[in-house]
C-alpha cells in the first residue's frame, strides 16, 4: 500500500462517537492503539506479523489514554484490539492446534502473556509499520487527526524521536504553504467534505457528480495546517471555492458564535461579486451532520481575530 493512502485511511477509522451535548466526542480507543502497537513493533515487544495481547501492549495503551482521555471513557485495549478489524489494517486472531483462527471477541485481560492471543497487521500496513521511518510519519499523522491539542504531552512518551519539523518562522500561515505529508490533505479533505455533506458552509452551495465522482467543495482549515498542525474535523470547514478564496482573504469568517463576518473592506456598490459576498454578514455558519465535529471555538475566535476592518 502506498504510504499517502495509509494516511487517508488512518484519518477515517471507523472510531464511533459517544456522549450527549457538549460531552459529545470521537472515542479515541483506536488511535491510541496503534500509537500503542507502533511502540510495540519499535520495542521489538511485536512484529508487524505478530502484535501480541500482552500487558506490554495494554500498560503502553494505557499511558498514552491517561493522557488523551475525556469526559467518562474508559481505558479499554481490549475494545480496539478486536474491533479495529473492521477498518481492514489488522486481523485479531487466536491460536489453536491447526494454527490460528479469528478471534471471536474482545480478549480479556488474563489472556495478556499467555502467547494464545495476538494480531497481525495485514494488506500492506505490515510493511509501513516494519519501517522507522514510515512508522514515525504514521504517528505524526494520528497526532494531526485525533490528538493535536494533546500533542505535547504525547511526546515525551513516544519511544521513536519526533519529526523534526525546523524551527524556521512561517510568516504567510495559509494552507497550501503548510509542510505535507502524502495523503494528509486528501484524508482530512473526504472527512470534512462527508461531515459536511458536500455543501459549501457559507452558502450551502452543493454539486456533486457521480462516477468519478466530482464535488464542488474544499476543506479549509480554520487555524492553518502550518500553525497548528492539527487536521481534527473540529478544525475543518467545508467551503465553495469562492467562500474558501474569500476566508483565506481575511474578507470572511465566522465569530465565535457560529455567525458569518463579512469584512468592511468589501464594498457591496462596487460590483456585484462584492454585494452577493456582503448577503452573507450575519447567516449562519452551517453546521456539520454529527455535532461532535462542530467547529472548535478556539478556531472560530482565531478567524474572526483576524477578519479584516472589521466594525468595533
Ligand atoms: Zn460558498
Amino acid at each position: 500500500m502506498e504510504f499517502s493512502a495509509a494516511v487517508e485511511r488512518l484519518y477515517r477509522l471507523n472510531t464511533g462517537v459517544i456522549g450527549t451535548g457538549a460531552a459529545r466526542h470521537e472515542r479515541p480507543h483506536k488511535p491510541v492503539l496503534l500509537l500503542a502497537v507502533l511502540d510495540a513493533v519499535a520495542a521489538g515487544q511485536a512484529r508487524p506479523d505478530r502484535v501480541p495481547w500482552s500487558t506490554w501492549l495494554r500498560q503502553r495503551f494505557a499511558a498514552y489514554f491517561e493522557v488523551v482521555r475525556s469526559h467518562d471513557d474508559t481505558c479499554a485495549p481490549e475494545l480496539p484490539f478486536y474491533y479495529l478489524r473492521s477498518d481492514e489494517l489488522w486481523e485479531p486472531l487466536i491460536a489453536n492446534p491447526d494454527g490460528s483462527s479469528p478471534l471471536p471477541a474482545p480478549p480479556k485481560a488474563r489472556d495478556a502473556d499467555t502467547g494464545r492471543v495476538f494480531a497481525r497487521l495485514v494488506k500492506g500496513w505490515d510493511t509501513l509499520f516494519a519501517d522507522p521511518v514510515s512508522r514515525i510519519a504514521l504517528r505524526d499523522a494520528l497526532i494531526a487527526r485525533y490528538f493535536p491539542h494533546a500533542r505535547k504531552a504525547l511526546t515525551p512518551l513516544f519511544l521513536e524521536p519526533a519529526l523534526d519539523l525546523g524551527t524556521e518562522e512561517t510568516t504567510v500561515a495559509e494552507d497550501d504553504v503548510a509542510p505535507e505529508m502524502p495523503g494528509r490533505s486528501a484524508g482530512f479533505r473526504r472527512r470534512i467534505v462527508e461531515l459536511y455533506d458536500h455543501q459549501c458552509a457559507a452558502c450551502g452551495l452543493r454539486i456533486r457528480l457521480p462516477e468519478p465522482e466530482v464535488t464542488f467543495v474544499d476543506a479549509a482549515h480554520l487555524v492553518p495546517f502550518s500553525e497548528s498542525r492539527n487536521d481534527h474535523p473540529t478544525n475543518g470547514l467545508a467551503l465553495c471555492k469562492n467562500h474558501h478564496w474569500a476566508l483565506d482573504q481575511h474578507l470572511i469568517a465566522p465569530d465565535p458564535s457560529r455567525v458569518w463576518r463579512v469584512s468592511r473592506r468589501i464594498d457591496s456598490r462596487r460590483s456585484l461579486g462584492e454585494k452577493e459576498l456582503a448577503g452573507l454578514d450575519g447567516q449562519k455558519l452551517l453546521a456539520p451532520a454529527e455535532s461532535a465535529f462542530n467547529p472548535d471555538p478556539r478556531g472560530l475566535e482565531w478567524r474572526f481575530e483576524r477578519l479584516l476592518d472589521q466594525a468595533v
